[in-house]
Formats: C-alpha cells, structure tokens, sequence
C-alpha cells in the first residue's frame, strides 16, 4: 500500500518564521505596514502593473471590485461561469448583481466566449472570466468583447499569479484582476490575495473600501486632518503576520513554478498515450503562454471512467479530486431560479474532470506510480 499522497500539501520557501520574527520586532501587527508594502512593492514590479491592493483573501479582492462597480438602484447583471467557486459568484450576489452563468468550453474548462456573447443583455454590467488550473482563459478575446459592449472585465486569478499571455501577467488584462493566496495555490499565506486595479480613478475608492471604508490614508498622507467615514467598506486587509509570511513566499516564487513544471510534466508525458487514444483529455499551453503549472487535470471520455479511477486511487491512498461542482444547479444556483439542464455541457463535464495531487513535495517516483495506477485502473 502507497504511502497518502495529499492532492495538496502547503508550499514553505524557508524564510516565512526569520520575517514573522522582524514583526515581533517591528511591533506593528495589523496590517498596511511594512510586509504589506514589501509585497504590493514585488507584484507590482513582477506584474508591470500600477495599482496593487494586498487582500486577505481573493474572496474580498472580488467583493472590493462588485462595490466598485455597482451602481445602487440600477438593474445590473453579470456573466460568469457556472464551472467556478463560490466566491466568484457570491462577491457579486451580495453587491446585488444578478448573476448570468455562462457555459464553459469543454476543450478547456475555461467560459466559453460565444454563449457569454450571447448572455449579453442592456443590463450587462461586466464580465467575469476565470483562469482555471494554470491554464488561461481566451482574456484577450473577451477584453474585445468587453471593450465593445462598453462593459467591465474582471479576471478571477485566483489560481494565475505569475501566469502571461504574451507577456502580459493575467489578472492586468481585466479592468480588475483577482489573485489568491490560499494555501491550496502556489504560494501563500494561510489566507491572502490581491487585487489590480486597471483605471487610476478607482483607486482611492477601493482603498477606502479595503481599509474599512474610512479615509484613513489621507490622514497618513496629510491630505486630510481627520479621517471620516467615506465608502460603506469591509476589513479586507491582512495582518503584518500573513503579509511577512507572504513575502517570503514570493521570494521563492520562480523555485516553486520550476518544481512544479517538472511534475507537470511527468504527468503530460505519463499519460500521453491514454491522451491520444482518447481515454482522457488534457489542453495543451499556447506556445505565446507562460504558465504557473497550477494543476494538472484531466477530463476522461465518461463520468463513469473518472468516477471509476477516483476511487480506485483513493482506496490506493492517492487523493485526486473531481473539480469544481457547478454553481447553477447548486443550492443556491436552483434558488436563483437555474435549472440542472439550463448549462448542459458545464453539467456533463464537470462529472469527469479529474484533478490530480499536484504540490512541491511530491516526489518524480510518486508521480510515475500514480500514472501507472491511472493506467492500470483504465
Ligand atoms: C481559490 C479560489 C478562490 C478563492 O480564493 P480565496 O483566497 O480562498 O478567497 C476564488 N476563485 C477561484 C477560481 C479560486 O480557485
């Protein structure tokens, strides 16, 4: 019997207690101090971008750009795949957007770009794309539409930090870009994200929003004597503890993508041949794309096959996991007055994805054996 393999284990780069140890020293615990500054300072050069704001999670990065751009009393809607987590939908149900689920693009997972178009309605205020699993969305294709129809694009990054298309980071493509630094991503801080901020006038309004919806930064600046309250605002920064954390983290982060391009490919090369004789499916990277090497998941030709090699690997101590469950015929997506059969392909497909264990600490051997167990169980 194999030792477990966890589908994830927590990414350390080595400096993370030498930094929590200069907080102690500095004495200021509650976060916008200096870690806060040393990682909005590395992204900003890292992503050639203007405007970063640390978050304590991507979840609140996608909450501060719903408050950006609602509009009280307007009927506004937003179009986004059903195929996603629950923080990319929640944030803009409860900045009151109607949410529009679109279908995903079975050859990648990712939302498709002609059924969005066809979602568009008078009240489309923005479009939101996901960047699924290392792989990247067709952004630019969407920035066209978007740009057309006089909309927003907001890309949830969550998994993409340091991913470029092209050159250009995703998460800098989209009016807003969402980054998350949970500890099942590739670098972390327990909890973390951030958010980018395209248009300068936004600015000072997300940074009120962020720092509890007070003008306490222009106290700081001397722009104003006293501080008031300006935006209704949430608590949406990290502590100095997980920003120290995180910057020791981002210090390792070329390590930790050259690491996990080697398992990557172990698993492409592994299980080519199931690839080819189409058994299972994975997308190919565009050769103009750099990518994290987030994930590796595969998408088999039934539900009954991927259910089949779950368990199978599961009662070999190996855990691989089935993805993301579609929001639509959630709880929540059937309150909303979606229907399981209203996105037919998310819903299809969705059941024989398989995402397999993918962390630094898993070692070429390990992955051989479950490449071998995949092929075995087939
Ligand atoms: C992880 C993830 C989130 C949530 O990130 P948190 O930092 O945990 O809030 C949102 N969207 C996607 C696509 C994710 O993968």
């Amino acid at each position: 019997m194999m030792k477990t393999i966890k589908f994830n284990e927590p990414f350390l780069a080595g400096n993370e207690l030498k930094y929590l140890k200069d907080v102690f020293r500095q004495d200021h615990f509650y976060g916008n101090g200096k870690y806060t500054r040393l990682c909005a300072e590395f992204i900003r050069k890292k992503l050639s971008v203007e405007n970063v704001l640390i978050t304590d999670s991507c979840t609140s990065a996608l909450e501060i750009a719903a408050l950006l751009m609602r509009e009280t009393g307007q009927e506004q809607e937003i179009i986004l795949p059903s195929y996603t987590f629950s923080s990319t939908a929640s944030a803009f149900a409860r900045a009151g957007f109607k949410l529009v689920f679109a279908e995903i693009d079975p050859k990648t997972m990712m939302m498709d770009v002609r059924d969005v178009r066809e979602k568009f309605t008078q009240n489309t205020a923005a479009v939101v794309v996901v960047h699924y699993g290392g792989y990247c969305a067709e952004v630019n294709e969407f920035r066209a539409l978007c740009d057309a129809n006089e909309v927003y694009l907001v890309e949830d990054a969550a998994q993409a930090f340091n991913c470029f298309l092209n050159n250009k980071a995703l998460g800098t493509i989209g009016d807003f870009g969402c980054f998350s630094f949970h500890e099942t991503k590739n670098v972390h801080a327990g909890l973390s994200g951030a958010l980018i901020i395209k248009d300068n006038s936004f600015v000072n309004r997300a940074t009120y929003i962020w720092e509890r919806g007070t003008n306490r930064q222009d106290v700081l600046k001397g722009l104003a004597n006293k501080y008031s309250w300006v935006e209704i605002g949430g608590s949406f920064y990290p502590t100095e503890l997980q920003t120290a954390f995180l910057y020791a983290q981002l210090e390792a982060l070329e390590r930790n993508i050259e690491e996990r391009k080697v398992i990557y490919d172990e698993y492409k090369i592994g299980l080519a041949p199931l690839k080819l004789a189409g058994v299972v499916y994975y997308p190919e990277f565009h050769v103009d794309y750099k990518s994290n090497y987030h994930a590796f998941f595969v998408v088999f030709n039934s539900e009954s096959k991927a259910d089949q090699v779950r368990e199978f690997l599961r009662a070999r101590n190996v855990h691989a996991y089935i993805g993301y469950i579609p929001l639509h015929s959630s709880p929540v997506g059937l309150k909303m007055g979606y229907e399981i059969n209203s996105l037919p392909i998310t819903e299809k497909y969705s059941k024989r994805v398989l995402r397999l264990p993918l962390h630094n600490k898993l070692t070429l051997t390990q992955v051989a054996g479950i490449v071998d167990l995949i092929k075995g169980c087939i």
